[in-house]
């Protein structure tokens, strides 16, 4: 554990050979100095027999003695000094030729080199101090010191050194809405410990990089005013087996000490895949450690200690079924790619510093770039200040994004997110097909929430729906609402364009796997009846030819719900093309607007209140 302070010494790094050169250089150093304010003082030293005849020829105005060394002034000016031999006090001769003098008993004990060495020597001392308790407190900082491994490798930033706060992070307003609530705790923990309410400790943030997980995570330290731990998944992991589990002891034995405080882990995919999926060694090590955040995080559950963690990552697929158990990262907040309007809401923030001419129309700026990130923003903003600098304009102009927008779509990697307009098109005409049965269709009972065509993850577009009741029982007509609904999207493809797209591979995962389920485990099928048929390749209780015939019947299944979804949106058409047109506009659409949009009375538990 190190408070973020320079991991090396400035001066001599952690390498005694170092230390002597620096010395070294030190007194080389002062005795230029020295001889600097010699030469600047313009002390000449001249020899004795010089001093003599200065002497006779009257030219000495006035000396000091002390023992065998003179100092004196010239009658032009000059100072001198020289060294005399064992009779210096010729005193008569001295008055004989006017000269001032005096004596003084011996060498000045306080002149300037003396001064210089003996503070030489106390910031040597010093040094030597600084540097022995340096070596020896250099825990995580100085690297792979066998007696620091197992310190954490966390940053922690104290509260004065937290900028942000909420209005840094632009649009996300689902992702602060969540995090409301871990802020209230935070800042009242007495509140939440009188009534014995257990808040949620562990916070997932899923997204692509780039969005604001970090900041998000910051600008909650940021409003309760508390410190924040920040470690990197990977950081957890050595060759050692052991020191990643020691690292996550101590990092929450900080943190605990620092209450009320926030812990974010970024990339946590890195230590919380799921267990047994390592190959070869070291994946021991990973399982050690992960089983030590699992351990810390439960004993939250029995503490009233505000701590909180908060973790980020972009595949929440591959994580360790138990980090997401109750008690532990039991929410998940998405942080998805901003839509238009949380993109005009980023470049507002991040063009407040900045000299923009007012020809610039953020909103123009954010229609055109569809699958940026809040860091290809920020990122185009300052381009767009660098080309501006560069030609010496005053402000920065539409024609300066344009150029910088450009420039950042060489870099492929957005290029590849960006969508083009056949793409918005394509992918709005699938999601509102989607979305259009599903409101079609009474049975389909999951309130529909959002309509995005801003790709999340791998996948392009989303349909959310949030189920608000965990459900217990599952009609058989529900199922094929599920079935149907998850086949609109493709079916709208094919009614509007008469092309196939890849994008539906998802989708047909999901209703074949209903199907699946409806035939084999549910018996709801005619065909076969109402007995279980146990799948999966081990244990699998039928014939060969019986799982021929399941097969068939969850292809029929599968063509006829496809038919139907068809023949609803055919019947429907202009109601798909309203919503996909909106959606093109919008790119995101929440439910409420989408009833209003479609005149569909929204059933009962859609409608919010
Ligand atoms: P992640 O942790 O998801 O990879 P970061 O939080 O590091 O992303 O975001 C990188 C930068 O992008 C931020 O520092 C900020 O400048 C900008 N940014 C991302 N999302 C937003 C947002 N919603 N509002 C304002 N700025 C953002
Ligand atoms: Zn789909």
């Amino acid at each position: 554990m190190h408070m973020k302070k320079p991991k090396k010494n400035l001066f001599w790094g952690n390498n005694p050979k170092h230390l002597v050169i620096a010395l070294l250089v030190v007194f080389g150093s002062i005795a230029l100095l020295y001889k600097l304010t010699e030469l600047s003082r313009n002390i000449h030293v001249i020899s004795y027999s010089t001093f003599l005849d200065k002497i006779e020829q009257n030219q000495v105005r006035r000396i000091k003695v002390a023992d065998q060394d003179v100092e004196g002034v010239l009658k032009d000016g000059t100072h001198f000094e020289t060294v005399v031999g064992n009779n210096p006090g010729d005193w008569d001769k001295l008055r004989r030729h006017g000269v001032e003098f005096s004596v003084s008993s011996s060498a000045n004990p306080l002149n300037f080199w003396y001064i210089f060495s003996f503070f030489c020597l106390v910031i040597m001392l010093i040094a030597l101090w600084y540097f022995i308790r340096q070596s020896r407190s250099a825990g995580g900082g100085g690297g792979s010191n066998i007696f620091t491994m197992g310190k954490s490798r966390a940053r922690m930033f104290l509260p004065s050194t937290i900028k942000e706060n909420f209005d840094s992070v632009a649009g996300a307003a689902e992702a602060k809405e969540e995090l409301a609530d871990v802020i209230d705790f935070l800042k009242n923990p007495q509140k939440y410990k009188r009534l014995g309410a257990k808040i949620t400790r562990g916070i997932l943030l899923i997204g692509e990089p780039g969005n604001g997980k970090t900041l998000l995570a910051r600008a909650v330290a940021g409003e309760v005013n508390c410190p924040f731990f920040s470690i990197s998944g990977s950081d957890f992991i050595e060759v050692f087996v052991g020191v990643g589990a020691a690292r996550v002891r101590d990092l929450f034995v900080q943190a605990r000490k620092h209450a009320p405080c926030i812990i974010f882990i970024d990339e946590i995919d890195a230590v919380g895949r799921h267990r047994g999926s390592g190959l070869g060694g070291g994946h021991d090590e990973r399982e050690q450690t992960l089983n030590q955040l699992l351990t810390e995080m439960d004993g939250f559950r029995t503490s009233s200690t505000p701590v909180i963690v908060i973790a980020a990552t972009n595949r929440p697929d591959v994580l360790d079924k138990a980090l997401l158990r109750p008690g532990r990262f039991d929410r998940r907040v998405h942080v998805p790619f901003p839509d238009l309007k949380s993109r005009e809401e980023i470049l507002a923030v991040h063009t407040k510093d900045v000299k923009i001419s007012s020809n610039v129309d953020l909103n123009k700026i954010a229609r055109g770039t569809p699958g940026f990130s809040g860091a290809d923003l920020a990122n185009l903003i300052n381009e767009a200040a660098i080309i501006a600098s560069k030609n010496s304009e005053k402000q920065v102009t539409i024609k300066d994004f344009e150029e910088a927008r450009d420039k950042i779509l060489l870099g492929k990697e957005v290029k590849s997110k960006m969508l083009t307009e056949e793409d918005k098109q394509m992918i709005a005409y699938h999601e509102a097909g989607h979305a259009l049965v599903r409101l079609l269709l009474p049975e389909d009972s999951d309130p529909l929430h959002k309509i995005s065509i801003i790709p999340r993850g791998r996948s392009l577009g989303v349909t959310h729906s949030m189920p608000e009741r965990e459900k217990y029982i599952t009609t058989k007509e529900e199922m094929e609402a599920s079935i149907m609904a998850a086949l609109g999207g493709r079916a709208s493809e094919e009614l509007v364009f008469n092309k196939l797209t890849t994008g539906a591979y998802s989708d047909f995962k999901v209703a074949t796997s209903i199907a699946r389920d409806m035939i084999c485990n549910y018996g709801m099928s005619s065909e076969l009846g109402q007995v279980i048929y146990i799948q999966g390749q081990a244990n699998q209780d039928y014939s060969q030819d019986t799982a021929e015939r399941i097969d068939k019947e969850v292809q029929n299944l599968i063509q006829q719900s496809y038919t139907k979804a068809l023949g609803l949106l055919k019947k429907y058409r202009g109601k798909l093309d309203m919503l996909a047109n909106a959606l093109i506009e919008k790119e995101t659409l929440y439910a409420g607007e989408i009833y209003k949009l479609l005149d569909i009375e929204p059933r009962v538990e859609h409608k919010f209140s």
